[in-house]
């Protein structure tokens, strides 16, 4: 498994909306290694073109510096995140630019590649061109809304209008190639009404890697952030990495879905690749219904979520709450009251009162015995129920995954009900049932423990120290690990709650 987010573009401050994919794709990283496959997983920044050139000239810096710093603010986000990345490409890097040229000279080869004039009118802020009827009123870019220049310039182009059938073939025979479905059909209709050639480079620029064969003209950051997903692996620079970690799976916002699921697949093609294993849409992350962005002011940093409800709290919420494909909208209160039901109730309050009955009850240590009442047999079923509906987070069914891993936590919550650990304490003729009780809802814990570690790392981490279990709770593969047994007699030493309760 090879999953890659795209990689950010370094004239904005990374905010819950980039963070919403990456944490997505940390979460399907640690789904797959928990699985036990191969998987690398690639994110990174985004760091040529006009628009940062200009961004550093206003700012009084080279463009080498901003990307500098811009480039540091994403790294430190992840890793305040937990994410799991196993490697960072940077398209300012020595092996990006060696890779792309070698990519373009395989693009000239195929003969799809020739100079022309193009007169149009560009937005620097989408680095792209629009056509006159797509252009809202007053001549502004639908996505700025703020006016495109009129531009004239050489350039070279793709022939993107070679690809249709192909790509149409391609689609029509990996019908998961394009996910959701919807995203699918959207590309598909794109491709039907016929593709137009595409400008790979831009004259009168120099912050960007040259087109190999023409000093004059650079490549275009949008072509040239595409290639990242194939530098990175080694492409042009270590042939053996690439062929082992080649094809990926993209995870795009919807707005980017065109330049992955059309222009870069066509590419590969014309380069003599295979295409991308899949492309995965997601939609936007809304705050107060609008998009975020840096001229409505309502970019939210991860930092400052991070503070109140913990990196888990923040990661499990985004996942839980947010479908992968329509968009979501963000609320401070929604993000509260999940964490309160599903953290601090759920799972928090079972693990203490679990813990605090194993410590006063049994001072810490619980023989390992099993029962086989009505009761027990309803928490292991769950706990199988909870281990299947883990496999939905290959599947990017995020809220129905969690919802199912839940339901283990609510069973065992069910279970020391039924029991009533504190009344088979008081009778001695009880203290069997009892130790088959308390084991079985440390087992609970366990098990829920591995289930959680792709969403929550950390506090499957804390959680797995807490039960006095040696080595990590995201031990592969999942489905023997997790699979509900009997807990090990061994001092189980507690500790702190896990989710202390927020206050509305
Ligand atoms: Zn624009």
């Amino acid at each position: 498994m090879y999953i890659t987010t795209p990689i950010y573009y370094v004239n904005d401050s990374p905010h819950i909306g980039h963070a919403y994919t990456t944490v997505v794709g940390d979460a399907l990283a640690r789904y797959h290694r928990l699985a036990g496959h191969d998987t690398w997983y690639l994110t990174g920044t985004d760091e040529h073109g006009l628009k940062v050139a200009r961004a550093a000239t206003q700012a009084g810096v080279t463009p080498q510096e901003l990307v500098d710093t811009v480039s540091t603010q994403y790294r430190d986000v992840w890793d305040l995140l937990d994410i799991s990345n196993d490697d960072f490409i940077r398209t300012t890097e020595a092996r990006h630019r060696t890779g792309v040229q070698a990519f373009l000279e395989a693009l000239n080869a195929s003969g799809d590649v020739y100079l022309d004039r193009y007169e149009g009118l560009y937005c620097v802020s989408c680095e792209d061109y629009y056509k006159e009827e797509d252009l809202l009123e007053g001549g502004l870019c639908p996505i700025h809304k703020r006016a495109v220049e009129q531009y004239s310039e050489e350039n070279y182009f793709f022939r993107l209008s070679a690809y249709g059938d192909a790509l149409l073939a391609h689609i029509e025979a990996n019908p998961d190639f394009v996910y959701p479905r919807t995203r699918r059909n959207e590309v598909v209709g794109f491709i039907k009404q016929g593709l137009e050639d595409f400008s790979i480079s831009r004259s009168a620029l120099d912050w960007g890697i040259p087109i190999p064969w023409d000093d004059r003209q650079v490549t275009y950051v949008w072509v040239e952030a595409l290639m990242n997903y194939v530098t990175a692996i080694g492409y042009g620079h270590d042939d053996a990495a690439f062929d082992s970690r080649w094809p990926a799976v993209h995870l795009v916002g919807k707005d980017i879905l065109r330049f992955h699921a059309v222009i870069w697949p066509a590419m590969l093609m014309a380069a003599g690749l295979e295409p991308p294993r899949q492309i995965a849409a997601h939609g936007w992350l809304l705050v107060g219904g609008a998009k975020m962005s840096k001229t409505a002011l309502n970019q939210i940093a991860p930092a400052e979520l991070v503070e109140t409800f913990g990196v888990d709290g923040y990661r499990y919420h985004f996942l839980r709450d947010v479908s992968f494909g329509p968009d979501g909208n963000f609320s401070w209160e929604g993000m509260v009251d999940r964490y309160n039901a599903d953290l601090a109730n759920d799972l928090g309050n079972l693990a203490n009162r679990v813990f605090s009955m194993v410590g006063r009850y049994r001072s810490g240590s619980v023989p390992a015995v099993q029962g086989s009442t009505e009761s027990d047999e309803r928490l292991r079923a769950a706990a199988a129920g909870a281990l299947e509906a883990l496999g939905g987070l290959a599947r990017y069914d995020f809220p129905e995954s969690l919802l199912g891993v839940w339901r283990l936590f609510g069973a065992a919550n069910a279970y020391v009900e039924d029991n009533a650990p504190w009344a088979l304490a008081k009778n001695p003729d009880d203290a069997g049932r009892l130790d088959e009780v308390l084991n079985a809802l440390l087992e609970a814990l366990r098990v829920g423990a591995i289930l959680i570690s792709p969403v929550m790392p950390a506090i499957a981490h804390r959680l797995w120290e807490q039960l006095g279990l040696p080595g990590r709770a995201d031990t592969a593969p999942y489905t023997e690990t997790a699979a509900f047994d009997v807990f090990p007699a061994q001092t189980v030493p507690g500790g702190d709650p896990l989710f202390p309760r927020i206050d509305t």
